[in-house]
């Protein structure tokens, strides 16, 4: 067997790439010093690839931005804004990227959506009436060119026509369909010119095949591959998908010329079900994905080559389950953490060893590989808390149920507060500045103590919830500036999370994200929140929200284990929230706030598994958290995307009292479907971006409130900003909630 990998991560294992691409917006580097990092970046990635054996390398794996963005890039696929402002085409890609605001012109970057299933994010290519596809760019034969001069023969990978094409935004009156001629033709040229270079093989990446497949989007596939697979030019194409199987397609795929398909044998449930049952042509070369390419654990060898022999094929190459681009770079960077954590952790580099173990214990030569990863398994990882294992296995019915009724506490919850029409409110966090960060950084250097910490902290809430006294708020916070990051700080106070220094992951171009990991059981041995929120509701008679982060939050921004399911580490966490709600509530919080930002993140690709595999438990498992308080405490919920129309039922079904979300941007289009659904829960549909520094004038807010009394009942309806203001400078925010705070009083009185 051979092995390859899909893909390797970008961002430098320091985040050079990052930094010096920030360097570049700057002005601090010029393009060529730029480039020169990344070719640095590439030479090095190729050499660690190289080093470790790994058969098969890849190239345009790099990216500067994002792969989607330098695919439509290369096909000329740039909405015209961007051309008309006559910039280099390095400044034209950022200018898509990130928006232009200049001496040429100012415009707003391309929509940005979440790759898949990841928190990686990817650049909506935007397709008009006059796109014109065709291959204009040059980066894919560069790079291919730039390894081969260092030695390195490599298959180099390219987002897929058809994935292409379904990420594609169409604005005009044209459909995908109507691009796909003009596109064989442009990846036509990219195969024949790979081909006179030398290239063995391409990969096209076409993930989009996992999702739920139609008949019109496989009949466009076939049109798209049966003429671009009639004349490969002499190169080998490899259709590479992952993040789920290919149930759909299996057929289809395995009929049409392709020389390799790429399978994903990890999230693809049925994956191995359709390869062993509907067989595996003869002809094809069997990209297996079995190292996983998103999470950071050593692999079982015992049982990956378990189901390496059950391929139908000798025609394997091992690969990963996706690109590595999903993972940090290598423990190598992990001097703090200790050996017993570090051995059972592998990310990007340590997977490639995993790849080439495996391919030479199959080859007879890795007996000692093989006996060191059975020692390693054969011992428990981490100490098992049973308590909260029984606990987990105790859990009835009734504990995911909270009493009494939503609509009986609505109504002794009316009765408790006594809050004006139209109560205003906050999401959380206020502007965390550079004191308040400064104040952060001092404590964890030791340079103040942590009483000097706590006491900056107390001061902050002070003044915050004074403001907000001031302006006429009338449901606080205390503005979360104890948190330097919502899933950090819980993970920091739970027992079974753990912490890296440098294993920084993309979360889109130069934004990277450090993911705590879920080590072992989950449990709260001591209360998390409670001094700031008590200290604050000393402070006002007007109620002070508690704010936690939900469980299936605190899941989806880490990495989870393995060993368990998903849904169970979720209940734990759930537990120990629900022991913070409590201690919250017995130390006089009446309202508590639990933010569910990431719940819609791990919906599943496929509608049909939506609610079995994911929405049956997580739903509960945030019911959990509040169930058992008292009718009088009034349960608060956040989501920070207003795209969940489409599990709206699942969202009322959380039995939250009120729920805020993000909704200025979608253009309240939401809040059509409230009213269709009938949604009880109570809602803050956000009045304003805080995603921007701009100040929304008093009367536009009034304008928000009365479109959303349009559809809302005035009862329901809460008015707050759309997300926390943490990112925001002091000076907007405070104009902006003032504006905010007397739009309502103005509405009020005109009710
Ligand atoms: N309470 C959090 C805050 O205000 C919510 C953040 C979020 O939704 N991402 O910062
Ligand atoms: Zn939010």
């Amino acid at each position: 067997m051979t092995t390859t990998i899909i893909g390797y991560p970008r961002i430098g294992s320091h985040r050079e790439l990052k930094f010096a691409v920030q360097k570049y917006f700057k002005h601090e580097i010029t393009a060529d010093e730029l480039a020169q990092t990344a070719a640095e970046l590439r030479q090095q990635n190729w050499q660690t690839v190289s080093a470790a054996g790994i058969d098969q390398l890849t190239s345009n794996d790099f990216s500067y931005y994002d792969i989607t963005l330098d695919t439509a890039t290369l096909f000329n696929i740039v909405p015209k804004r961007y051309k008309d402002l006559n910039l280099s085409t390095l400044d034209e890609y950022f200018a898509q990227a990130r928006g232009y605001q200049g001496d040429n012109g100012d415009v707003t970057a391309l929509s940005m959506k979440k790759w898949f299933n990841t928190n990686y994010h990817y650049l909506v290519p935007e397709f008009d009436d006059d796109t014109d596809v065709k291959l204009v760019g040059t980066k894919i034969f560069d790079e291919y060119k730039e390894a081969k001069a260092q030695g390195y023969a490599t298959r180099p990978a390219l987002v897929g026509p058809y994935t292409l094409l379904q990420l594609g935004q169409y604005n005009g009156s044209k459909q995908a369909r109507d691009y796909a001629a003009d596109l064989i033709k442009a990846y036509d040229a990219v195969l024949s010119q790979l081909a006179d270079l030398g290239a063995e093989w391409i990969q096209l990446d076409e993930p989009a095949l996992v999702k739920d497949q139609t008949e019109a989007d496989l009949e466009l596939f076939t049109d798209i591959y049966k003429p671009l697979l009639s004349n490969k030019h002499g190169l080998k194409v490899l259709a590479q998908t992952y993040f789920g199987d290919v149930r759909d397609s299996y057929d289809l795929l395995t009929s049409l010329d392709f020389d390799g398909l790429g399978l994903d044998f990890l999230e693809g449930a049925e994956t191995l079900d359709l390869v062993t049952s509907k067989g595996f042509p003869a002809d094809k070369t069997l990209f297996a994905g079995v190292i996983n390419g998103k999470n950071i654990w050593k692999a079982n060898y015992d049982e990956k080559l378990a189901l390496i022999k059950q391929l139908p094929t000798d025609n394997v190459v091992l690969t990963t389950s996706c690109s590595l681009l999903h993972v940090p770079y290598t423990v190598e960077n992990e001097d703090k953490l200790a050996d017993k954590y570090i051995k059972y952790l592998a990310f990007a580099k340590e997977k490639l060893t995993e790849l080439k173990d495996l391919d030479n214990i199959l080859a007879g030569n890795g007996a000692d590989a093989l006996a060191a990863n059975q020692a390693l398994f054969a011992k428990p990882r981490y100490k098992e808390n049973q308590a909260i294992i029984d606990q987990v296995a105790a859990l009835k019915e009734s504990d995911f149920h909270r009493e009494p009724s939503f609509e009986e506490r609505a109504a002794i919850q009316k009765k408790e507060f006594n809050l004006p029409e139209l109560p205003t409110t906050t999401i959380g966090s206020f502007p965390q500045t550079r004191e308040v960060r400064r104040n952060r950084a001092k404590y964890k250097r030791g340079e103040i103590t942590k009483e000097q910490y706590d006491q900056f902290n107390r001061d902050q809430i002070k003044a915050c919830v004074e403001f907000q006294e001031k302006i006429g708020i009338d449901v606080l916070v205390h503005g979360e500036y104890e948190r330097n990051d919502m899933v950090e700080y819980f993970g920091e106070k739970l027992d079974g999370f753990l912490f890296t220094q440098n294993a920084w992951v993309q979360s889109y171009g130069t934004r990277c994200v450090k993911p705590p990991i879920i080590w072992g059981d989950v449990s709260r041995n001591a209360p998390i929140t409670v001094a700031e929120s008590v200290y604050a509701q000393s402070l006002t008679d007007k109620p002070m929200k508690g704010m936690l982060t939900g469980p299936v939050t605190i899941l989806n921004w880490s990495f989870p284990r393995e060993d368990i399911s998903k849904k169970e580490t979720t209940l734990q966490i759930a537990l120990a929230i629900q022991e913070e709600v409590l201690d919250l509530e017995k130390n006089g919080i009446k309202i508590i706030q639990i933010d569910e930002a990431a719940l819609r993140e791990k919906l599943p690709l496929r509608k049909s598994d939506w609610y079995n595999r994911y929405l049956d438990w997580a739903i509960p498992a945030f019911r959990l958290v509040g169930s058992k308080v008292q009718a009088t405490t009034q349960i608060h919920t956040h989501m920070c995307y207003s795209e969940f129309g489409d599990i709206i039922d699942a969202i009322d079904d959380m039995d939250a009292d009120v729920i805020s979300f993000e909704a200025s941007r979608a253009d309240l289009t939401l809040l059509d479907t409230l009213q269709e659904d009938h949604f009880k829960t109570h809602v803050g549909p956000g009045v304003y971006d805080i995603h921007s520094p701009r100040i929304p004038s008093e009367a536009e807010v009034a304008g928000t409130i009365h479109k959303i009394l349009k559809k809302v009942p005035l009862d329901n309806v809460w008015i707050n900003p759309d997300c926390g203001l943490k990112t925001r400078g002091t000076t907007e925010t405070t104009a902006s909630l003032e504006n905010v705070v007397a739009a309502t009083h103005q509405v009020r009185q005109e009710l």
